[in-house]
């Protein structure tokens, strides 16, 4: 019997894992993070529950699709479960060392695969199948097992002219699905947007038109992992006599080992260290930085606050984000466009300009995927519950009239997917969660963005944190109240009184309300304004931090 768990990656983005059991033997397919909110201060990653895994003693393999950190970045919490391989394409492997390596894990078998190779790991035969996306090296899967084949798309989308001519394998999607495919696990994350998603190469028109354009320097923020845009901006760079400089860490790193590995090409002299830029007259310069989420430490956060120690920003310079705003960072995006406003450059985002595509198949491609593979049961995977459901229905679409009629499971975290004789079914519940990682062993974390704002509030800054069970809304653990510039006569009481009306605001609250992060803050804001206001005088910074658990 094959038993098949999302351990992470449904019902929520990110964090995706998929375990596959036969017998004595266990697959990991995918190791993801999860990114905290911004206001999740304290937190920097979070990954799944793995309490299902060391249930099962040890892990036979580790299979990676790609080197995004929703499938990667939990890998080094995995491999102390590890007793096998890690199997990827060597992009993917290259991007997991270091994370490795950081966490002192340096013994772990690396194994390199190509596209179209095969591995056995006891009853299973993994084999790799290249899929476009919005970073080189990605694969799907079709795991062989003894009672039929499972294929997993992985992250993807159709790219027709991939700019590295790594075309998506349609042929063998199509074998596949003409040898006949047991179950079909898909990427749902674009499902609710019509027609077909485009090329990577569709923003090199908008790039045009704004190196034409420019008079002063060029700063594009991206994801460090978006080796595609690099090229496309290192070509247009080359062609409109620029100077290429990777700022920040993530891009440097990644563009240093898409270097090596073959899958950046830079035109000699075209690339600059980011201590050379204010050598260069502005107009000659492109700057390929991190901080496209508004992250508060990144490279063009500091740029933007005029704190970056190479790159300044003037009056005739242009900064463009090329990445989606991920939901949950509008308000810290917002804040470092204003901050460049200040500085006299402008802001080019993806709604003004096509300078952004998404990863991810739209409907139809995730249509073509469904019809070339035909499964016996359909598994929507990555994705909230509502997109997962949207998948289901454009595949009750797909599948109409089809006999015998493929069915559809839709699943959440935990439920123990059971394959055997006579079908698949739902047989169970393993324990999921999350775990919150905390990087910096002092426990500070935050601090010095805590300090940052204290700054801003004249009468101190109050903190109060409340863990909250993600399903049952209900408090998890005693509210607590940190102070920063706060002191205060009697200010234990003046707490303790402060905690107690944190749990009376949530216990007065709908569920609905208290499993809403953003409702409950307000809630808690405005009443512990209010009491600190009568309590004390003075009108202190509040910043509730919700953690859901
Ligand atoms: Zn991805
Ligand atoms: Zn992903």
């Amino acid at each position: 019997m094959l038993e098949v768990v999302a351990l992470g990656g449904l019902g929520e983005f990110g964090m995706n894992m998929l375990a596959f059991s036969w017998g004595e033997t266990t697959i990991v397919v995918d190791a993801g993070v999860m990114f905290p909110d911004p206001e999740l201060l304290g937190v920097d990653r979070i990954i799944p529950d793995l309490t299902y895994l060391e249930q099962k003693g040890h892990v036979s393999a580790l299979v990676l699709t790609h080197g995004h950190e929703d499938h990667i970045g939990g890998v080094p919490h995995v491999v102390r479960l590890l007793k096998g391989p890690i199997y990827a394409t060597p992009l993917t492997l290259a991007m997991v060392e270091p994370k490795l390596r950081e966490h002192g894990h340096d013994g772990v078998e690396l194994h390199a695969v190509r596209p179209r190779d095969r591995v056995t790991v006891g009853p299973f035969t993994v084999e790799f199948i290249r899929v476009t996306h919005s970073m080189p090296d990605c694969v799907a899967l079709a795991i062989h097992t003894p009672i039929g084949i499972i294929v997993h798309t992985g992250d993807f989308k159709i790219d027709q002219t991939p700019i590295d001519g790594e075309h998506f394998d349609v042929h063998r999607f199509a074998e596949l699905g003409s040898a006949g495919v047991l179950g079909l696990f898909a990427d749902s994350t674009n499902v609710d947007r019509r027609g077909f998603t485009g090329s990577e190469t569709e923003v090199i028109e908008a790039f045009e038109e704004i190196f034409t354009s420019a008079t002063g320097r060029l700063v594009v923020a991206a994801f460090s992992s978006s080796i595609y845009r690099m090229q496309i901006l290192v070509n247009l760079a080359a062609q409109f006599d620029r100077k290429v400089a990777f700022v920040g860490r993530g891009m440097m790193e990644n563009s240093q080992i898409a270097q090596r590995l073959g899958y950046l090409r830079i035109p000699p002299g075209v690339q600059i260290r980011d201590s050379e830029v204010a050598g260069y007259p502005a107009q000659d310069v492109l700057c390929l930085a991190t901080g496209s989420q508004g992250e508060p430490f990144s490279a063009l956060s500091r740029i933007a606050i005029n704190d970056h120690r190479h790159v300044k920003l003037g009056p005739d310079d242009t900064v463009v984000f090329s990445a989606r705003s991920i939901p949950g960072n509008e308000k810290a995006i917002g804040r470092v466009t204003n901050h460049i406003a200040r500085r006299g450059a402008s802001v080019i985002q993806e709604d003004v300009k096509h300078v952004h595509v998404s990863g991810h198949g739209s409907e139809e491609e995730l249509k073509l995927m469904l019809s070339l593979v035909r499964p016996r049961y359909f598994v929507p995977v990555h994705g909230e519950y509502r997109q997962l459901a949207q998948h289901a229905r454009v595949a009750g679409r797909v599948f109409a009239g089809r006999t015998p009629k493929p069915e559809i499971l839709l699943t959440e975290n935990g439920d123990l997917l059971h394959f055997d004789e006579r079908g698949a079914r739902i047989a169970g519940k393993a324990t999921v969660g999350r775990v919150l990682i905390d990087d910096t062993k002092t426990g500070e974390v935050g601090d010095e963005v805590l300090r940052d704002r204290r700054h801003l509030a004249e009468d101190g800054l109050v903190v109060p944190v409340v863990a909250i069970n993600k399903q049952t809304g209900c408090i998890e653990g005693v509210p607590d109240i940190i102070t920063r510039g706060f002191v205060m006569e009697n200010s234990q009481e003046l707490l303790a009184d402060g905690a107690r009306l944190i749990g009376e605001v949530i216990e007065q609250a709908s569920v609905e309300e208290r499993t809403d992060q953003g409702l409950i803050k307000e809630k808690l804001r405005a009443e512990l304004r209010r009491f600190f206001r009568k309590r004390s005088g003075r009108r202190p910074f509040v910043l509730p931090v919700i953690m859901e658990i």
